[in-house]
């Protein structure tokens, strides 16, 4: 029954949505979160043969890879040698396959085929370029296409903004679309102001319909030990988060506004600094950018404070939910205390390789026990004290960049 609701409602908003697609400019770049330049062809491409494109094409067969074809002609004779290569994001590192090429020496195909370990998600960006040489020793580089994984076996919609590309499966309200580039747009000012280094592409967000979706273009990810169940997942590498949405846990409006922007913040952490050491310092620097959960988070740590259950940061800090929480208020005092740019500046000197303990001490002048009894005080802590400090534990990280294995709200 409610499966049925769903599906009808969506149909009613597919018109509004079409309308929205074609209202959202596609082609100003707003210079911070677009796509990187392309880099300049070589120097000497092609040698000394003219070289001619004559047609390309990029196929997706989701769920099993990707094909790639190209017609090219040289007058220096028969193309001899091809390879594609290929990357989902600029970060990412670049596959390379070699072509067979037809008897004409004209036509080349190349087949990737995903494998365990091998896997991207569905709408993955792929940028892609060929490798060419002649029978004459001619060497060709390519320009550079773009394109993405698409899943043709199931139903999608897709908007994009200057911001974030989304995508939703059917059965996913279509309010989603529109209300995470709203959500993204009234960022990105708060994004530009706390991080020094651009993405250098523009992320995507993919909306899961339901698990089964999820699990299936890389088997066994959606699983790990303990019988916990994995409903999300950002990578850098695929430039994307990619996240299952459950009515139950979750309205839609808190995906578009909370949980995307809180996501495409560790991508802008992996940009400045990387995503290990502390929880707290991790999870409360992406909560940090959720646009709505902040008064609620403050009532609740607030709280802890005054009862006098607040959680310290010395050694590991507090973990699960409680990490989230304090973290995030911990980033908001630091920059309603020293400065705006305070988050900024701190990732700065995380990613000029300070520790992050030292670099928030830097950022205070304070010994990391002083500057915590401050935050703890500004809390309205009923004792503001730092508890005496553990021996300093190991650190745990994260063994994959894998984040909220269990539904937060
Ligand atoms: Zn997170």
């Amino acid at each position: 029954m409610v499966k049925r609701e769903m599906s009808l409602s969506g149909l009613a908003l597919l018109a509004v949505t079409a309308l929205i697609v074609l209202s959202v400019p596609t082609t100003a770049q707003s210079g911070f979160l677009s796509t990187a330049t392309p880099p300049p062809s070589p120097t000497n491409n092609g040698g000394n043969a003219q070289w001619t494109i004559l047609s390309n094409t990029f196929t997706s067969n989701f769920p099993k890879g990707f094909t790639f074809t190209l017609e090219a002609t040289s007058t220096g004779g028969k193309i001899v040698s091809a390879a594609v290569l290929w990357r989902h994001s600029p970060v990412s590192s670049r596959t390379r396959r070699l072509a067979t090429i037809d008897e004409s020496g004209t036509k080349m195909v190349a087949v990737w085929e995903k494998s365990p370990g091998d896997a991207v998600p569905q709408w993955a960006g792929v940028e892609y370029w060929w490798l060419l040489q002649d029978e004459s020793g001619n060497v060709y580089e390519t320009q550079r296409w773009y394109d993405e994984y698409a899943d043709n076996t199931r139903k999608w919609s897709r908007m994009e903004s200057d911001d974030i590309i989304v995508f939703w499966q059917e059965g996913v309200p279509d309010q989603v679309g529109p209300l995470t580039i709203a959500a993204m747009k009234r960022l990105r000012p708060f994004f530009e102001l706390n991080w020094a280094m651009p993405l250098g592409y523009k992320p995507r967000a993919i909306i899961y319909a339901d698990f089964e979706t999820w699990a299936e273009w890389s088997p066994g990810r959606g699983t790990v030990g303990g019988g916990l169940v994995v409903v999300g997942s950002t990578n850098q590498s695929w430039g994307a988060t990619a996240q299952v949405y459950d009515p139950f846990v979750q309205p839609v409006e808190e995906v578009a506004n909370d949980t995307v922007p809180h996501e495409i913040a560790h991508l802008y952490q992996y940009a400045n600094g990387g995503t290990s050491g502390a929880t707290w310092f991790i999870e409360g620097s992406a909560t940090f950018f959720e646009l709505n959960s902040g008064p609620r988070i403050e009532q609740r740590v607030r709280r802890w404070a005054r009862e006098g259950r607040l959680p310290t940061l010395q050694g590991t800090g507090p973990g699960g939910r409680e990490a989230y929480d304090v973290g995030y208020m911990f980033w908001v005092w630091l920059t309603e205390t020293y400065g705006a740019d305070a988050h900024r500046r701190t990732w700065e000197l995380v990613r000029a390789g300070r520790t992050q303990r030292a670099a928030l001490e830097a950022i205070t002048k304070k010994s990391f026990i002083e500057m915590e009894t401050e935050f703890r005080t500004w809390l309205g802590a009923a004792n503001p004290q730092v508890p005496t400090p553990l021996p300093t534990l190991p650190l745990f990280l994260p063994p994959t960049p894998t984040y909220e294995p269990t539904p937060r709200r």
